[in-house]
């Protein structure tokens, strides 16, 4: 009977002591005598799976520098927090995740009646491009049979699992160390970039086009036509276009046929105002000829 009686007062005892959890109240894992990751003071963890989720997190925290942080409580105070609230509470109180980046990922059981236990997964700001609500969500779906089950030991290393697996990628790590996240498929770039092909190809053609048509001949049919003169037939003038006569003689049958071209007429040069340059119209100032000196000449002191 009185081994039934401690029974009672442990358990009790254990009911009371699960119910005070609050933030401040829950032994932080990282301190001045230990440096993990994991806050399990009720036991729910093996020994193997303390190790396991302990050798994923000291993995993702060296490759994407990503704070994980496992909390399982037998309970907390549930007058005054709820699931939200507490973990937010106990995220920004231990400051889980690097101060700049805000890469921390807080996983949180907490037991109580059936019916009225805790998982969440709560993420620091800079974690939501990677780890969504919905990718949250999904994790917990994945763990959902074990914690349902009863064993959250199993529930909480699965979820641990999962945040590997979505963390430990080259794509996270890009995105995470780096600052920039590697575009997967974009309809949008493909669209230009389709664009611009065919933009490419239709210019290239019509080059192409111009080239074989302005060499065809039209007597033999071979592209061989080259100008072989040009004469200027009047002299453009200011006020006056001009006009000249290019000759064009097919190398393969000797065709040969003749182009007028009009000459722009003569643009006046600028004209100087009092003490400065100005260009006018169509002239557009003068340059010299891009010569480059290689350091030649001599000079001396005196
Ligand atoms: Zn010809």
């Amino acid at each position: 009977m009185r081994k039934y009686v401690l029974l009672l007062l442990c358990s009790l005892s254990c009911f009371i002591y699960a119910e005070s959890y609050v933030p401040a109240s829950v032994p932080n894992p990282k301190g001045a005598m230990h440096n993990g990751w994991i806050c399990d003071p009720a036991g729910y963890l093996s020994t193997s799976q303390a190790r396991q989720i302990t050798d994923a997190c000291n993995n993702i925290k060296e490759f994407v520098d990503v704070e994980v942080a496992v909390v399982m409580l037998p309970g907390y105070d549930r007058q005054r927090y709820d699931r939200f609230t507490f973990c937010q509470e106990l995220f920004n109180l231990w400051g889980i995740g690097g101060k700049q980046r805000n890469t921390g990922v807080l996983v949180f059981f907490a037991d109580g009646q059936p019916g009225s236990r805790d998982i969440r997964i709560h993420t620091g700001g800079g974690m939501e491009g990677l780890l969504t609500d919905y990718a949250c969500s999904s994790l917990i779906d994945d763990a959902y049979d074990y914690l349902v089950d009863g064993q959250f030991g199993n529930g909480v290393l699965k979820i641990v699992e999962g945040l590997y697996s979505r963390l430990m990628t080259t794509d996270a790590q890009a995105e995470l160390t780096l600052g920039w996240a590697p575009k997967h498929f974009d309809e949008d770039a493909f669209a230009a970039l389709l664009y611009f092909l065919l933009f490419l190809f239709v210019a290239v053609w019509l080059l192409c086009y111009a080239y074989y048509r302005s060499h065809l001949c039209k007597q033999c049919g071979a592209v061989a036509v080259k100008q072989t003169n040009m004469k200027i037939i009047s002299q453009p003038t200011y006020t006056t276009d001009g006009k000249r006569q290019l000759t064009f003689t097919c190398a393969c049958c000797g065709n040969t046929f003749y182009k007028t071209q009009i000459i722009p007429h003569l643009v006046r040069a600028a004209t100087t105002t009092t003490g400065t340059f100005r260009s006018s119209g169509g002239f557009s100032g003068g340059s010299w000829g891009g010569g480059h000196s290689f350091g030649g000449g001599a000079g001396r002191g005196f």
